[in-house]
């Protein structure tokens, strides 16, 4: 690699209701751009999902202060940590993207490493916890099934233990401005777009301040679109059972027609006949419902609506290669 090959970098970080952690951030993203190597040259993007507290006048007072290197978009609303990363996506134009927590699990220290594996050619620098510090049991278990179940049924090698953490490279980055899906699984779409990956061991702090922002209903929301934006096989399993049970349920109909034909009507039978419509109803109900999961999804796609809206916006001026952007009249025209 020569000494003349220097590339620019966004440092992404969606934010929703982070002012406790954001002061902190601030100090350690003003020591990694100030240990910048001459060859890697920062920019640091703030997407803000619609925080209702401090958050998004202390990240306009950080942005006044470092006009040269930091950027913003603001979202009309809450729109979910999903969405403001892809916002954050559309809007980099710079030869690579590290998408990182406000909270600082994510170290913005291993910046520097993961960048120098980017230089070696790879282009998906993707970290992985070695431990998952302040995190309960429960999540941990239920991340480890569920990560196991997805690649089973999707067929996808699925990177584990990993999270949003990041390098990608401009190819990456412009792959997944095209994947314009409503209902997103980032995790799922990172998998999805290939290209030269290596994985990266880390140890996972504790937030440094705040509480959590996800809660079991979005994280099992966000299951059910990664498994339905990667694969049918749940449609496919509902066909099987059904086809199953009605086999069955078949077989069991002849049993008593031939039973009641040779020893005549058998008056008491409440038990069986409940237990068969308790279980036939119960499947049909399941069916229903997983096929209700994709529906439901069509449905959010087909309508065609925006995957976020910016409100505020304060961007470097250099246009943006290859990204289509939906947004493009509503930017802020702050500093451009
Ligand atoms: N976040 C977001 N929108 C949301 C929820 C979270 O932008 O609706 C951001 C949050 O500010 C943080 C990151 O996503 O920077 C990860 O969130 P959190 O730390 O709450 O998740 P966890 O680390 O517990 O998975
Ligand atoms: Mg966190």
């Amino acid at each position: 690699m020569s000494n003349t090959d220097v590339r620019t970098l966004t440092v992404m970080i969606p934010c929703y209701n982070e002012q406790e952690s954001l002061p902190a951030l601030f100090k350690r993203m003003d020591a990694l751009v100030a240990s910048a190597p001459a060859r890697l040259r920062y920019t640091l993007l703030f997407v803000d999902d619609g925080s209702k507290d401090d958050t998004r006048p202390l990240i306009r007072d950080y942005a006044g202060k470092h006009q040269d290197y930091v950027e913003y978009l603001f979202l009309s609303r809450n729109f979910g940590k999903e969405k403001a990363m892809y916002a954050g996506i559309m809007h980099t134009h710079t030869d690579g993207l590290v998408i990182i927590d406000a909270d600082l699990q994510d170290p913005p220290e291993l910046i520097p490493e993961m960048a120098e594996l980017w230089f070696q050619g790879y282009e998906d620098v993707y970290a992985r916890r070695r431990s998952r510090e302040g995190e309960s049991w429960l999540k941990k278990a239920t991340s480890r099934w569920y990560y196991s179940l997805l690649q089973k049924i999707s067929g996808m090698e699925i990177q584990r233990d990993t999270g949003d953490f990041r390098l990608l490279d401009r190819k990456c980055i412009e792959a997944l401005q095209r994947l314009d899906e409503s209902e997103r699984n980032s995790k799922a779409l990172f998998s999805w777009i290939g290209f030269k990956k290596i994985e990266f061991l880390y140890d996972r702090d504790k937030r440094v301040a705040g509480t959590t922002k996800w809660s079991y209903p979005k994280l099992f929301h966000l299951a059910m679109d990664g498994i339905t934006s990667f694969t049918i096989a749940p449609l496919k399993i509902a066909t099987w059972a059904g086809s199953i049970v009605s086999a069955a349920a078949f077989l069991y109909a002849l049993f008593l027609i031939v039973r009641t034909l040779v020893s005549g009507i058998d008056v008491p039978g409440y038990a069986s006949t409940m237990v068969v419509m308790l279980f036939l109803g119960g499947v049909q109900l399941l069916c229903l419902g997983i096929i209700g999961e994709y529906l439901g999804r069509i449905f959010m796609q087909t309508k065609g609506r925006p995957n976020y809206l910016i409100e505020e916006s304060k961007l470097g001026s250099k246009p943006m290669p290859g990204a289509h952007d939906p947004e493009s009249a509503q930017q802020g025209t702050e500093s451009e």
